[in-house]
């Protein structure tokens, strides 16, 4: 039985990964150059930067399973640098025991090794869905068809989920659940000489939600930058703004941050339409069955962040498996 995934991301990745390795033929379709979705770290002339995902945590005993696996395949390390938090204008240290972890030496690193093994599609938008007798056919930007298939599960944000269903299966979706962020690197002249590696922005009238420094963590850019994730509102009142308001925007904010006048030799802006969930909605308890052999995955699905993104696909691969010895039973 042949089942496509739509999406590379993390929770693609997990159910294509789950479906193939209890035999299943799965074909993996991203309408990105690469796998990695919002974990993709850009690779620039400075080296690696995370402009989506900043680290992991897990706290699922199966998600820490496949942590292990991909830190004995040396795709993933912990990330043990300084936790700093901005409150009240004032910028502190902010130990904790949390275990975080990052891809090495690029985010998607953990994505791109188990993609090694899956058959997949990249640069590969999939526009339609089309039944035939019981399957489907999966139709691309460029008007190629692909099936058929038994199942499709589609592991991508909600918006653009909504996109594919037909009147015939639609189900609906909560399509502004995940919020708008601008991520913004600065590559500095000279080093600060801060020790931070990540920030966390308590200030809620903050226009800033979160700020790594990339050469805190191993495998990326090594000169100084620093990476700033505006908040959903400020992101989402500026989200046609050109990288020329972001890099003074930026560096205004840095400088702020860090109590000291700062250089900056280097700008790049990247804006994610849909980048985290809204805390604050009610996403209504997704239902991954679509029926007639469609099913969703992905974080939003879940609560949001990376383990939920991968447990999300993974509970997908279990149900098709448990449908599948319905129907043939
Ligand atoms: P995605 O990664 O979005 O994957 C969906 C894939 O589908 C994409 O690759 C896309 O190209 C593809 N696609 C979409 N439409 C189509 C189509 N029609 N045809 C083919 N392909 C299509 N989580 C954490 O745990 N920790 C963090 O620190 C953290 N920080 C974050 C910061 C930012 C700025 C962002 C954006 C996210 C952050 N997250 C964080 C959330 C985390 O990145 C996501 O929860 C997780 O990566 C989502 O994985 P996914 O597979 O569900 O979706
Ligand atoms: P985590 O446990 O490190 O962080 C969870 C939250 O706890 C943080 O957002 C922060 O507010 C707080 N926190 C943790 N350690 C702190 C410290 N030392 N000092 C001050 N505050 C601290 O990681 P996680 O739960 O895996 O979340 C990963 C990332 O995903 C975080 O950046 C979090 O903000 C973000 N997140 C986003 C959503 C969403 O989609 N909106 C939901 C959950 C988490």
């Amino acid at each position: 039985m042949r089942i496509a995934v739509i999406g590379a991301g993390i929770a693609g990745i997990s159910c294509a990964s789950e479906l193939q390795q209890v035999g299943y033929e799965v074909v993996l379709f991203d309408k990105a150059r690469s796998v990695g979705g919002r974990m993709t770290s850009k690779r620039t002339v400075h080296g690696y930067m995370d402009f989506g995902a900043q680290y992991f945590t897990a706290r699922n005993p199966l998600f820490q399973q496949q942590v292990n696996r991909w830190q004995q395949q040396g795709v993933v390390s912990r990330w043990l640098a300084p936790i700093y938090q901005y409150q009240q204008h004032n910028l502190s240290a902010s130990p904790d025991e949390q275990q975080r972890f990052i891809g090495v030496p690029a985010m998607h690193s953990p994505l791109k090794w188990q993609a090694k093994r899956l058959q997949s599609y990249v640069s590969c938008r999939i526009v339609a869905l089309q039944p035939a007798a019981n399957l489907w056919h999966l139709v691309s930007e460029q008007g190629e068809s692909y099936g058929p298939f038994a199942h499709v599960v589609i592991a991508i944000p909600p918006a653009q989920a909504a996109s594919l269903l037909s009147p015939a299966n639609k189900v609906p979706l909560p399509e502004t659940l995940l919020q708008p962020c601008w991520a913004v690197t600065l590559v500095l002249a000279r080093a600060s000489g801060h020790p931070a590696g990540g920030i966390f922005i308590k200030d809620t009238d903050s226009n800033l939600s979160w700020v790594s420094r990339h050469n805190s963590k191993p495998g990326r850019a090594q000169a100084e930058s620093w990476l700033l994730h505006f908040s959903p509102a400020f992101s989402a009142l500026h989200l046609e703004q050109d990288t020329a308001f972001w890099r003074e925007t930026a560096e205004q904010a840095l400088a702020e941050l860090l109590t000291q006048p700062i250089q900056v030799v280097d700008a790049l802006a990247h804006r994610w339409l849909y980048a985290q969930i809204n805390d604050k909605a009610a996403s209504g308890g997704i239902e991954g069955a679509i029926g007639q052999g469609l099913w969703l995955a992905g974080d939003w699905t879940r609560g949001g962040r990376v383990e939920n993104a991968w447990l999300s696909g993974y509970d997908i691969a279990i149900k098709i498996r448990e449908d599948r010895s319905v129907q043939h039973e």
